[in-house]
């Protein structure tokens, strides 16, 4: 456990120099009284079970969405979804999927066995189509197994870079989504409810209005409140409390694998080394769902990696909950309390970072050792 931190002190010093999340919206009051007491997460360096890397897929447009022409075959582009690719699978996975069935073809390639590739895959057996997936790697070794992971899809694009085009196929497949998830809640896809408090060092806006994307989608998000001190018990002067779906990637991800391949899929192992490389099998049409490896392979410089780093602790059952603020983020799972809040742009190291490390345990030592 980290040193134990005066309540009122803490507020003064920590927070105020940063820890603190975007300015939250005053909601409605929620109908049913607000957890007072919530366990704290016990931070301490001993307590650490692993840490893990992965590269975000990022493109400050947004991800890409489209079909192309290569010959007589053709490419349905998936790929490029951010910070936010588990919670759009499959939105963009459905859209993907109208675009690839309109070619007519019955057989399909779908290149990537991350969360888009799997998804998409699904997607297609389900509407009677015949898949074989080709992937350098298979969970529990892809980018989507490295990741938190929690319903949040804004981190897809960069706000200055976001189009009303890209902002309306966002907006479907953020719907899409949100809908097709709740299909697989519960323990067996590790896919639950669970409430979500960020914290600001700011009073939120007094219209109560949200900018950027997360303004079209205030209503996935039920029973949002905006809680008085008396009601939470975190060192923060503003907590809102709503609700999300938190997903456990190895659960989620091994029990997509098993669901594409009892529906007949055939898994190649293969890494394309380039587009000629990829335009061989074949099957008439192919889905490339291939993260950040399509930047290579279709040259698109746009796309670029953010690293981020986890730090995992030994699990803490009691805690169920998550809290976002300051650029940290705690998200308790049953294989561990996930510590994050790392964003490297352009780092393609998979090493993780001593000093990110520090960062995200003194954060949380000093934040949950506050806790009334
Ligand atoms: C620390 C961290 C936290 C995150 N938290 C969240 C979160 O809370 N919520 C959220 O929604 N998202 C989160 N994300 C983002 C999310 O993990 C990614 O957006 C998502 O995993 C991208 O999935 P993908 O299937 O496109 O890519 P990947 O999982 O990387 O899969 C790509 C697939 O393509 C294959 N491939 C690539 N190149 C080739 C090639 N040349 N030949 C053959 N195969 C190839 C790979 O082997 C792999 O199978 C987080 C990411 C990180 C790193």
């Amino acid at each position: 456990m980290g040193e134990r931190t005066d309540r009122r002190t803490w507020l003064k010093t920590t927070l105020l120099a940063g820890f603190g999340g975007s300015v939250a919206a005053r909601c409605a009051r929620p109908s049913t009284p607000a957890p007072v007491r919530l366990p704290p997460v016990r931070v301490a360096r001993d307590r650490i079970i692993r840490t893990t890397v992965g590269l975000r897929p990022s493109r400050p447009s947004g991800f890409v969405l489209r079909a192309e022409s290569h010959g007589e075959k053709t490419i349905i582009h998936n790929y490029g979804h951010g910070g936010s690719g588990m919670s759009l699978s499959w939105g963009t996975a459905h859209l993907a999927a109208d675009l690839a069935l309109e070619t007519g073809a019955t057989r399909f390639g779908v290149i990537g066995a991350g969360v888009i590739g799997l998804s998409t895959a699904r997607l297609l057996q389900q509407r009677g189509r015949d898949v074989t997936i080709y992937a350098r790697d298979l969970p529990p070794r892809t980018t989507s197994n490295m990741s938190a992971a929690w319903f949040g899809p804004t981190g897809a694009s960069e706000a200055e870079h976001t189009t009303p085009a890209f902002e309306e196929v966002w907006h479907r497949a953020t719907r899409l989504s949100h809908r097709h998830f709740q299909d697989y809640l519960g323990d067996e896809y590790g896919v639950r409810w669970v409430p979500y408090y960020s914290f600001s060092q700011n009073p939120p806006n007094p219209q109560g209005q949200q900018r950027g994307l997360g303004r079209l989608i205030t209503d996935l998000y039920p029973e949002t409140a905006q809680l008085e001190p008396s009601e939470h018990p975190f060192p923060a002067p503003y907590v809102r409390r709503r609700w999300t779906m938190r997903f456990e990637p190895p659960v989620y991800l091994n029990a997509l694998m098993r669901d594409v391949r009892l529906a007949g899929a055939r898994i190649v192992v293969r890494e394309f080394a380039d587009l000629d490389a990829l335009l061989a099998p074949d099957e008439p049409a192919l889905v490339n769902c291939t993260g950040l490896g399509a930047r290579p392979l279709f040259g698109d410089a746009e796309l670029h990696p953010v690293k981020g780093q986890l730090t995992v602790l030994l699990p803490q059952p009691e805690v169920d909950y998550m809290v976002v603020g300051g650029g940290l983020y705690m998200l308790s799972r049953r294989d561990g309390i996930v510590l994050g809040g790392t964003q490297q742009a352009d780092d393609w190291s998979l090493e993780p970072s001593e000093t990110e490390m520090d960062r995200v345990m003194s954060g949380h030592a000093q934040f949950f050792s506050a806790m009334a």
